[in-house]
């Protein structure tokens, strides 16, 4: 089917005015659309979808119109424009007037709902139109590279609020109760950033940044959880100016929180939306993660301004352009406003979540050609995200991150009002370095997978050999040029060499008598490291004098390494014995995700033989870090010590944990303050798993009342951590019955298909309900509810699986389904492999 427009007619200019009815969930539309027609045409193709397109006609600067008629593809979501008189080259106006729906999918226009304090229901109107959901709001040229000049007007109730991405210029009476909310002129931009918010939203007093007004909206009683975000919006916009050396490309900046929203954020030029919990906080309350993920999405977004918005991706293969430079600025800029949070050292768990998807052989280049709008969606991932800020991160260490910023500045000055593609950014950063950069980054960029480099001593010297890292056998093979820095610990002290690994092998000298070496020093190579036994040993003899990220970079390769057969379960697991005076919550991530992965590949008879290795590798570090927070400890240990109290009281069963954490959260129910912030989610989890209809029914009421989004957030996956049979069937039948809005419900069933006690059970429910929830859910969140199936590890479950998806209508777009059923069919071979292993290691544990 053909998706993509011609050319011969080209937009210039929208000037769009929309009516939205709120409580008919419908709006109607007018719009007239300035075009440039390159030749003769008698029909016009452009995208609509969901639309009711009522009348049409094309004029000239002389004012004569002409009338035509419309046919609808819907299947390819295009509306063709047919005239009866050819139209000349030259420019016209398209003038057409159209009615929709405000849906309840999140995409498009759509209608989202909140109720107040006296428990009123209230209903919103705002817009998501990234990827191709543009042409469900007014029909339109909705492919990046035709931007344009938007020129808009609301015309809504006179006591609601109207935002979009432009500041306001009039406002003027528009009929009874009515008035029109007219703004000003955007940028030229892609279709995919207009944004139109209408609702009862109040705003924070705007605080100038430099030039430019920013300001956070929200539903009414909510702004006192707005100045966190204003906070990080601020330094983010200072700090990318400064970056970018260009001034921001709007005339106002608004950060708005609905309580509906399908992704994270949406970088709308000036008006970019949020889920609640992605903006909206309470600074005393908050744990450290809850913190960070407002500050991650607002640096995000703000860096999309000139990322994405001033110059754009020519097609949906680029996204990568997009994504992953804002993730890397994002992290840049985070690191920048709090350093104490090592956003760098901490982003190696999300570098080692990006390994583990490009380790498939379902895995896909990170620019990949991309044809229907489906497609275009399952591009949001983590390989876009995550392995492409990696690699950027990589290249900029590699060029220095001086001459990377100025390719940077170049990229975005030669390219500003317009597109590009990854050849120009190439292009800009070579000739800032004064360097090719193709033949080091085309082999990360457009070809799937990453190398495995292995190390093994060679007489005085090392040898080091790549090739590429699969979970399982089998596959097309890759070579990569890997910028490698290399540590090693001489008589002298500390060493560094940096190497490029182009061909299969290379061999370094090393100073005489070195006595131990890292291999991707520093961790932003995206590889995986493995060494030789004897230089295995004289590592994890020196864990204490290595760094934080090469530490956890050395047992996140060896997990890899388990997964694929290299390294045995029990060598693996004896190998985390080193790590008990662990102080670095990024290694102890990595540690305590394989001891889950374990939990779900073992019977339950070896349940207690984990639960005990766990209280032994943990309890040691808990033991020093004590339950009450210390004077001058940072937030990462104040964080750390939930994440290690959490895994301690839950799969590690410890008794004397369980019992403290309910005797406290008995204390928190009477009294808010006793608790530590980082310490909460703990207790929470904690007595979730040890509780039963009591704490249920508290943690529901508790969901249902929530003062802040991550309170509510918290308490709706607690009812997931819940180890009762009856009390999780009801969490289920949450996840459809409208009680759990449908920008979480596929995050709780994908926690319910992953939790060991709530899987069977949840993959019985979606297998009954799964049409439902493709009817409810947004596409995207649906698409990621099916990682849960990752979960269900026994070669029974993992036949029902695919037989499931074989005789089921399920398309996920992208390789989304191919990926999930590897990763399934992965840990199946892990169990087969390691059963008996595992079987005799755990057996044999004390208790
Ligand atoms: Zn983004």
């Amino acid at each position: 089917m053909e998706y993509r427009l011609p050319t011969t007619v080209v937009p210039t200019r929208y000037d769009i005015r929309l009516e939205p009815d709120l409580d008919a969930a419908t709006f109607t539309g007018e719009e007239t659309i300035s075009v440039t027609v390159t030749e003769p045409v008698t029909e016009v193709i452009l995208n609509a979808v969901e639309l009711l397109i009522q009348s049409v006609a094309v004029e000239g600067a002389d004012g004569v119109a002409q009338h035509g008629s419309v046919a609808l593809e819907a299947e390819a979501e295009r509306a063709r424009l047919l005239f009866p008189a050819p139209i000349p080259p030259g420019e016209w106006r398209l003038r057409l007037a159209f009615t929709g729906v405000l849906n309840d999918r999140l995409h498009g226009f759509y209608r989202s709902t909140y109720k107040d304090a006296a428990g009123l229901s209230h209903t919103i109107a705002a817009t998501q139109f990234e990827s191709t959901d543009a042409r469900r709001g007014f029909p339109c040229w909705d492919e990046p590279a035709f931007k344009a000049v938007f020129g808009i007007t609301l015309v809504v109730p006179e006591g609601l609020a109207a935002v979009s991405n432009a500041a306001v210029a009039a406002e003027a009476p528009a009929g009874p109760g009515k008035k029109a909310v007219s703004f000003a002129d955007t940028i030229r931009m892609s279709t995919y950033l207009v944004a139109f918010v209408v609702g009862e939203l109040e705003a924070t007093d705007p605080v100038m940044v430099g030039e430019t007004p920013l300001r956070i909206w929200c539903v009414p009683g909510k702004k006192q959880l707005a100045p966190f975000a204003v906070a990080a919006g601020a330094f983010s916009l200072e700090f990318f100016e400064r970056y970018y050396d260009l001034p921001y490309p709007g005339d106002k900046l608004d950060l708005l929180a609905i309580p509906d929203f399908a992704a994270g954020a949406m970088e709308n030029l000036g008006a970019i939306t949020f889920r609640e919990s992605a903006l909206l906080v309470d600074e005393t309350a908050a744990s450290h993660a809850e913190l960070e993920r407002v500050a991650d999405v607002v640096a995000h977004e703000v860096a999309h301004m000139w990322f994405g918005d001033l110059v754009t991706m020519v097609w949906w293969n680029g996204i990568w352009l997009n994504e992953a430079f804002a993730t890397f600025m994002e992290l840049l800029a985070v690191d920048a406003w709090k350093p104490e949070w090592k956003r760098w050292v901490t982003f190696g768990v999300s570098r080692a979540a990006a390994m583990g998807v490009d380790g498939l052989q379902n895995t896909r280049p990170i620019e990949f050609e991309v044809r229907a709008p489906r497609d275009c969606e399952a591009m949001f991932d983590l390989l876009t995200y995550e392995k492409g800020a990696s690699v950027l991160r990589m290249l900029e260490q590699h060029l220095g991150p001086d001459v990377f910023r100025a390719g940077v500045r170049l990229y975005l000055d030669r390219h500003r009002f317009a597109n590009a593609e990854t050849t120009d950014l190439w292009k800009a950063l070579g000739d800032a370095a004064r360097q090719p950069i193709p033949e080091i980054m085309d082999g990360w960029i457009f070809h799937p997978g990453y190398p495995l480099v292995t190390v093994e001593p060679d007489g005085p010297a090392l040898r080091l050999s790549q090739r590429r890292f699969t979970y399982l056998e089998g596959g097309p093979e890759g070579q990569w040029r890997i910028p490698i820095l290399l540590r090693a610990s001489v008589k002298r002290g500390i060493v560094e060499k940096h190497l490029l690994l182009e061909d299969r092998e290379l061999a370094v000298p090393l100073p005489a008598a070195a006595d131990w070496v890292v291999v991707n020093a520093g961790g932003h190579g995206f590889y995986r490291v493995r060494y030789a036994a004897p230089l295995l040993k004289k590592l994890l003899g020196a864990l204490a004098r290595m760094m934080p990220i090469d530490r956890f970079n050395l047992v996140s390769d060896c997990f890899a390494l388990t997964q694929s057969g290299a390294m045995s379960a029990p060598e693996y697991l004896e190998l985390t014995a080193r790590f008990t005076a662990e102080t670095d919550r990024p290694v102890w991530t990595v540690l305590i995700g394989s001891f889950a992965y374990v939990d779900r590949v073992i019977g339950s008879e070896l349940r207690p033989g984990l639960a005990a290795l766990v209280r032994h590798r943990v309890a040691p570090a808990v033991e020093r870090l004590g339950w009450e927070p210390q004077p001058g400890e940072s937030e990462l240990e104040r964080q750390l010590r939930g994440d290690l109290l959490r895994v301690l009281g839950t799969l590690g069963d410890d008794p004397a944990t369980k019992e403290r954490a309910r005797e406290l959260y008995a204390r928190h129910r009477k009294d808010e303050l006793v608790v530590e912030p980082n310490l909460l989610p703990a207790l929470i989890a904690i007595v979730a798993w040890t509780g039963g209809e009591e704490e249920y029914a508290w943690f529901l009421d508790r969901f249902k009342t929530a003062r802040t989004p991550q309170e509510e957030q918290r308490y709706l996956y607690a009812l997931a951590g819940f180890r009762q049979p009856d009390l999780l069937s009801r969490t289920l039948e949450r996840t459809i019955n409208g009680e759990v809005r449908s920008q979480d419900a596929p995050f709780l069933v994908r926690a319910l298909l992953t939790g060991v006690y709530s899987r069977g059970l949840a993959w019985e429910f979606v297998k009954q309900h799964w049409e439902t929830m493709a009817r409810q859910y947004p596409g995207s969140a649906y698409r990621r509810m099916w990682e849960g199936i990752t979960a269900l590890v026994s070669a029974e479950w993992e036949g029902d699986v695919r037989a499931f998806f074989g005789s089921r209508p399920i398309v996920l777009g992208g390789k989304a389904l191919e990926q999930y059923l590897e990763q399934l069919r992965v840990a199946v071979s892990f169990q087969d492999r390691e059963g008996q292993g595992l079987a005799t290691y755990l057996g044999r544990i004390r208790r």
